[in-house]
């Protein structure tokens, strides 16, 4: 229709264009392997993601092909989250905690025919590779040149390294432009019986869960953040940070694999980190360490808990640091974030004991995504925070089926039944009293009950 608004899709490349052309000077700072602490900046990773893109397409890499990593938060992972997505192929993070047998099925399955990975998974890599030699045929160290050594591949399988593939490539002028629509990001979640499912995100789920994410009553990522992801880029794009942040101009913080808490308090107070997303073991690890030390945070203000439940303990000994800590509930399936507990007028005002225990609940729906909970006969359970049931949700970035599994779609209205079951109070908060799903998570990771 004439004179309406303009249409333009909702692209990843959008951000890091953003970011590179209004906080071009905002900061990315990386913990390399070695612990050295690398720094650029989102114009200097914007030019260097587009010079990646050419390097991508002289390895073969075409439009909806999956590109696997194998790395932690660093920028050279944000490069690759960029320019595979950017180029329209489908950036595959793989877990490198998974069984070795659970990460070669998911190569496999996917199809990768490219595996980005950080020296420190060589060995890992070097294990996988006889298993995949039918699909596999590059893989790239993030490495300087002679950082690491050649590895022992099969046949037919060839080893880069990164800093000479971007060197050597020629440096894409645009970012190719094409339907919202098309897959951006592929995660595999595990489950008690079967393989791993692959869960596949869209260019337009990615940028509205990042839109959603920052809003005042959520992460909201500002100009002036500077936010460390200890979530790892390889755990639902670390609940999607890496867009949120530079949609923003916020400076990121990459911790790499230095994941203790004498590594993350140095980093944190190093850079002034304000913000700081994670799972519960993580906080617990670190406010352990706070509680021998006598230490206190330099500038760390908030941070956002999720993945399991966030004790109330941990509400109690972040707020003794001077720590808000803020609960975000979701899954792989989710993009994650559905619910996050931010104030209402009715829990603004709650102090001491009550603010603690409400702090607790996962949260409530952010515009875009809704939830309910249903009694056996499917009809939904009252808000009253009492009655049981089992969890769905729906919405703008809720999964509508597995990557590869036609059986399991439930199309784009459909309620997607979350394993968790829970009451929701008269407010819209949601609890989680127990589940359903026969998991159990041990450090962010799940094993089967019956493992
Ligand atoms: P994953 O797909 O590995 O991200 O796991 C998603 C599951 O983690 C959810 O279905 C919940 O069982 C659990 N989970 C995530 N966030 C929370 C939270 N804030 N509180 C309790 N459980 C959570």
């Amino acid at each position: 229709m004439l004179g309406l608004m303009q249409r333009r899709e909702l692209l990843i490349s959008s951000i890091i264009q953003h970011a590179a052309r209004h906080h071009g000077e905002a900061e990315v700072v990386s913990r390399r392997d070695d612990g050295r602490i690398v720094r650029t900046t989102y114009r200097a990773l914007e030019r260097r993601a587009r010079k990646l893109m050419g390097a991508l397409r002289e390895l073969g890499v075409g439009f909806g092909d999956r590109v696997a990593t194998l790395a932690m938060n660093s920028d050279r992972h944000l490069e690759l989250y960029y320019a595979i997505s950017g180029m329209g192929a489908v950036c595959h993070t793989i877990n490198p905690r998974l069984a070795l047998d659970d990460i070669a099925y998911i190569l496999t399955h996917a199809e990768d025919h490219v595996l980005f990975m950080d020296a420190c998974f060589a060995p890992l890599a070097a294990a996988v590779a006889p298993k995949v030699a039918a699909t596999l045929r590059v893989i790239v160290a993030l490495a300087e040149p002679g950082e690491m050594k050649q590895l022992e591949l099969p046949p037919g399988v060839t080893q880069f390294d990164y800093e000479s593939l971007i060197e050597a490539a020629r440096e894409e002028e645009d970012w190719p432009v094409f339907d919202e629509n098309t897959a951006s990001g592929l995660c595999y979640t595990s489950g008690t019986t079967g393989k791993p499912k692959g869960v596949l995100y869209s260019h337009r789920s990615s940028l509205l869960h990042a839109f959603a994410i920052n809003s005042a009553d959520a992460v909201g990522t500002r100009a002036t953040t500077r936010v460390l992801p200890v979530v790892p880029m390889f755990h639902v794009n670390a609940w999607g940070i890496p867009y949120a942040a530079p949609m923003v101009g916020a400076a990121l913080i990459m911790p790499g694999r230095h994941l203790d808490p004498v590594s993350l308090l140095g980093l944190m107070d190093g850079e002034r980190v304000d913000l700081s997303v994670g799972v519960p073991t993580v906080w617990l690890a670190l406010v352990n360490h706070m509680r021998q030390t006598g230490a206190g945070f330099k500038t760390l203000k908030r941070i956002m808990s999720g993945g399991a439940a966030l004790p109330r303990a941990l509400v109690v000994a972040f707020a003794e640091l001077g720590v808000e800590a803020c609960q975000g509930w979701g899954m792989t399936e989710t993009s994650p974030v559905v619910v996050y507990n931010g104030p209402k007028p009715a829990t603004a005002i709650l102090e001491g004991e009550s603010r603690c225990d409400h702090a607790t609940r996962q949260g409530r729906a952010l515009f875009g995504a809704d939830i309910r909970a249903t009694g056996p006969e499917g009809a939904e359970t009252s808000w009253d925070g009492k009655s049981q049931g089992d969890i769905s949700c729906r919405g703008h970035w809720i999964a509508k089926g597995y990557f590869r599994a036609p059986d399991s779609e439930i199309g784009d209205n459909a309620w997607f039944s979350t394993g968790d079951v829970g009451v929701i109070d008269q407010n819209g908060y949601m609890l989680l009293t127990d589940r359903s799903k026969d998991l159990i998570k041990s450090g962010g990771e799940w094993i089967s009950s019956i493992e």
